[in-house]
């Protein structure tokens, strides 16, 4: 007879969670997952995706307002929030069935409540029972994290801003990162007076400057208010429903709907952690090697709960690369060096290596390449809103060693392009690259 009921008990049905399960056992492993809420985790249910849709939808609103310098008339374009919402929240149904079926595919079983680690080898789920394990694996994920101003429950997390009953006529966006500018930018095509309130000065820290700065100058034009150096203070409700936020170096602003986008912080409460002697940093992650072992041997962790780099496929390649380690037998680690990333900012921004000011910093010369101009499409439509792409190189090699685009299709284009820098191509092998004309991508292989 086993001597655990499962070789791996993975807790969070997640990116990360899934894809370690769902590998484990066509391993031949024998496989248990636990998921409170919905089988997916953020990515698919409450974030990427269904982010990625309502970009889309968002984008409607200027691509309508386009359409007519092609010569299209289109009436009285009208726009439903709540058929959008729906038919968003019907695919993320679709999705979660997908997800809950490859793991039943592969012979996991699911185990649809929370779960807790009562021993190196023994979790004890919501419902009493208890279940052992060989490895313990813990993919709990992050969660919105909320300022604790008074008030701070008037407001909502990203989480509910997908079942909104109407886009708010007023919405107020705290924090400058990801989820602040993604949800601007969807917010305000949608018709809502947009505001972020940001505590620095700077949006999207980490980004390349020059693009941050470009995207702050189009969101401004685009009708979004920003108020910098600005911590929120309280949040208030008004006699008639709506909030008052104050917040300091500027006055108070009336909303009807605030969303906090201030960080993810990893899930970690309840776990059993502490019983179960398991280290947990500064941040409240679960501290992890680079083979994703925690300190204790018999329990591994991957994906946001660890809080390295909260990003949907990184978390999908330290759960594939530790089934394969674990129980593939296969040596396997995860590269974090050169992460391609992006921003779906309207326009979206996407970034790979090295900053410009990173450049500096760690090299002893640095080239730098821009292209600054104005898409065919928005030239058509009069849309002054031009695109700006930045090449890294380092300036002895003339190895690109980071690339920077914001404007249409920026995102697809440095997903390809990441290819070249990854494999620390240089800036003559880009130049020795026939352009695809007409294309915004061409501007990489034109850079003078
Ligand atoms: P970000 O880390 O991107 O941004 C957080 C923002 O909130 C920053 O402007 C930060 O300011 C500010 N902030 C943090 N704490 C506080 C506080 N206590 N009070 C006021 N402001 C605060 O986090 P998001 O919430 O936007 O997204 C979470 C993570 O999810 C991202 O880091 C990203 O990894 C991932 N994500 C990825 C997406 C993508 O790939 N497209 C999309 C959405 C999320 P400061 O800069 O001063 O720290």
């Amino acid at each position: 007879m086993a001597e655990y009921d499962y070789d791996l008990f993975t807790i969070g049905a997640g990116s990360g969670g899934v894809r370690a399960s769902r590998v484990a056992a066509a391993h031949g492993a024998r496989v248990a997952i636990a998921e409170e809420y919905r089988v997916g985790g953020t990515c698919v249910i409450r974030g990427c995706v269904p982010k990625k849709m309502l970009v889309y939808g968002a984008h409607f609103a200027e691509d309508l307002e386009d359409a007519t310098r092609f010569g299209w008339e289109i009436g009285n374009a009208k726009f439903d929030w709540k058929r959008l919402r729906d038919n968003v929240l019907a695919d993320v149904d679709r999705l979660n069935g997908l997800y809950t079926q490859t793991l039943e595919n592969n012979g996991v079983d699911i185990f649809g409540e929370r779960a807790t680690i009562t021993g190196p080898h023994e979790i004890t789920l919501a419902s009493g029972e208890t279940k052992t394990a060989r490895i313990i694996l813990i993919a709990t994920g992050a969660r919105p994290h909320v300022p604790s101003i008074p008030g701070h429950d008037l407001g909502i997390t990203s989480n509910e801003a997908f079942h909104l009953d109407a886009i708010p006529d007023r919405i107020l966006i705290a924090g400058g990162g990801y989820i602040a500018n993604e949800f601007a930018g969807v917010f305000n095509a949608l018709g809502a007076k947009v505001t972020i309130v940001n505590r620095s000065d700077k949006l999207l820290r980490g980004y390349e400057e020059a693009l941050r700065d470009r995207l702050l100058q189009i969101s401004i034009t685009k009708g979004i208010d920003f108020r910098f150096n600005a911590d929120l203070r309280g949040i208030e409700k008004n006699p008639d429903g709506s909030l008052k936020v104050s917040m300091t170096n500027n006055d108070p602003i009336d909303v009807d709907c605030v969303l906090f986008a201030t960080g993810r912080v990893p899930n970690i409460e309840g776990l059993g952690l502490e019983a179960a002697g398991v280290e947990v940093n500064d941040h409240g992650a679960v501290t992890v090697d680079d083979e994703a072992r925690t300190n204790i041997a018999s329990i591994y962790a991957v994906g946001d709960v660890t809080n390295r780099v909260q990003l949907t496929p990184v978390a999908i390649r330290e759960g594939q690369a530790f089934a394969d380690r674990v129980f593939g037998d296969k040596p396997s680690k995860v590269d974090y060096s050169c992460i391609p990333a992006a921003v779906f900012s309207h326009p979206p921004i996407a970034s790979v290596g090295l900053t410009e000011a990173q450049a500096n910093e760690q090299l002893g010369s640095v080239a730098v390449y821009t292209s600054d101009f104005r898409p065919m499409k928005n030239a058509l439509v009069q849309r002054n809103e031009r695109a700006l792409y930045k090449m890294i190189c380092d300036g002895e090699t003339g190895r690109v060693v980071g690339l920077h685009a914001i404007g249409p299709e920026a995102p697809e284009i440095i997903q390809a392009a990441a290819i070249a820098v990854k494999a620390g191509l240089t800036k003559a092998d880009f130049d020795a690259t026939v352009a695809v004309h007409p294309t915004m991508a061409e501007e990489l292989v034109l850079l003078k």
